[in-house]
């Protein structure tokens, strides 16, 4: 993939996820690794509009998170990016902000997972083949500090290798897969579980 390709995928990921209300107020961030030695990561600019990124608007980061091509600051977030292309092996990350899974992450039933079980749309996560599945989000406090963040996570991803994402407690969703198009349909399908869930808890609590 070249540093050309990375951008417009990263850009028409913005819009779509963008379209869906999950990158509200210039929060999320995207990325997608353009070579692995040396290793060689586009992730989008801090403080910009990721559902109406430009191709400018793409930075460069080396393995220690330092922008090499492209002007500005990269996304604060890049540590946890970094740690899941490199820990994770993943080929590309998408962060979300939305409702529900700030909701979700923060409700005392949602102590360090989120079970996602019997649902038909788990088959739209890379691996899975029925609805039977039983998927575990993991739930991480939220932390300004990412690379103490960063190594929380790594340390978790190995007990979980098998997750396709992470949530972030009233902050957001992190999920990744072998390329931008994997990543932002596994975004779709555990945004989609989550609002399920979410609908599902406020009507359990409102019952009589
Ligand atoms: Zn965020």
């Amino acid at each position: 993939m070249t540093s050309v390709e990375a951008a417009e995928a990263l850009v028409a990921a913005g819009l779509s996820l963008g379209r869906r209300g999950w990158l509200t107020g210039t929060s999320g961030s995207l990325s997608v690794v353009v070579s692995r030695d040396p290793l060689r990561v586009a992730i989008s600019r801090s403080g910009v509009d990721k559902a109406a990124l430009t191709p400018e608007q793409v930075l460069m980061v080396d393995a220690g998170g330092a922008v090499v091509e492209g002007a500005g600051p990269a996304s604060d977030e890049t540590p946890l990016h970094l740690t899941l292309v490199a820990a994770g092996g993943a080929g590309a990350v998408v962060h979300t902000h939305s409702v529900w899974a700030t909701i979700l992450s923060d409700t005392p039933s949602a102590s360090d997972a989120i079970v996602l079980e019997g649902y038909e749309m788990l088959k739209g996560l890379a691996g899975v083949h029925t609805h039977a599945h039983r998927e575990e989000v993991p739930i991480f406090d939220n932390d300004q500090d990412y690379a103490r963040l960063s190594a929380r996570i790594r340390e978790a991803l190995t007990r979980r290798p098998a997750c396709h994402g992470l949530l972030l407690r009233a902050h957001g969703l992190y999920t990744w897969g072998a390329s931008v198009a994997e990543a932002t349909r596994h975004a779709e399908v555990l945004e989609f579980l989550l609002e399920v869930k979410g609908r599902l808890v406020c009507a359990e609590r409102g019952r009589p």
